[in-house]
Formats: C-alpha cells, structure tokens, sequence
C-alpha cells in the first residue's frame, strides 16, 4: 500500500510552492504536480508555477489518505499477513458508533472469511459507501447486522 503523508506538516495559514510542498514530504515535482490531477486546486499558477493554500493541502491529504485506508478489496486477515482478500459469499457488518470524517458517515466493520485461509478477515468501511461495496462483490450475503457498544 502506498505511503500516508501526514498533513500535520503543513501550516494551514502559509502558501506553498511544489518544491516547498516536494520537500515537506520528500516528493519529486512530478509526484506533488500528480496531487493537482488528484484534486489538489491550486490558489494561482502563473509561468508553470504554482501556489497552494495550507489548508487546502491538508483537506486534500486527509482525503488522500481516507480514500487509502477505505481502498475496497484489501482486507485483513488476522492468520497471515500477506493475505487481504475475502471469500466473497457472505459477510457480516458490524455498525459501529464511530463517525468517519465530516460527512457524517457511520463506520461499519466488514467481517468474512480470508480467501486464503478461511481464517477471520475484517475491514473498516463507511455506511455510505456500502452500495459501492455491494456493487464489488455481487452475489455477497449479509448474514448479520450487530450494533456494537463501543
Ligand atoms: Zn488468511
């Protein structure tokens, strides 16, 4: 899995340039112009160069990162570490009361058996996405739907 940067590098009140941005996180300027196809809105660009608010830097690489962690096939299982794939018959989602982000979104854990060893694999997931996750896996049965206490 690509590597997390940590927006807690950036100064929401401070400007930035691509090799200002480039060494903040040890990037080259092809990796931080690839955060612009990304959705990274530069504020200005005159002459090929660009100027980036902190804050949205950081809006941007919290997003970057969400999107990582929420990345739909990757589970884990809890016998090996190399295997990450469901059985995809059935599954079951386990709503938790966590609040994911600022959309309001609960969190719901997605619980099945490894493809590789049966063994227990999980992923944390959002509520709102759950269509497109049913959509990934056609054919998958929801066996339970526990509402968990913590
Ligand atoms: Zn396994």
């Amino acid at each position: 899995m690509a590597k997390r940067q940590n927006w807690q590098l950036v100064k929401k009140d401070q400007t930035y340039t691509i090799s200002e941005l480039g060494e903040l996180y040890s990037m080259s300027r092809s990796g931080i112009k690839y955060w612009i196809k990304l959705g990274l809105k530069p504020i200005e660009s005159e002459e090929k160069k660009y100027y980036f608010r902190g804050e949205d830097v950081i809006v941007f690489l919290k997003k970057k990162n969400e999107r990582k962690t929420l990345k739909i096939d990757v589970f884990k299982c809890f016998h090996r570490k190399g295997h990450h794939r469901i059985k995809s018959d059935k599954v079951t989602l386990l709503y938790t009361n966590v609040i994911l982000g600022n959309k309001n979104t609960k969190q719901v854990k997605i619980i099945g058996n490894c493809e590789d060893c049966e063994g227990i694999v999980s992923k944390q997931w959002s509520e709102r996405k759950l269509p497109e996750f049913l959509e990934f896996y056609p054919g998958i049965k929801i066996i339970k739907k526990v509402k968990s206490n913590s």
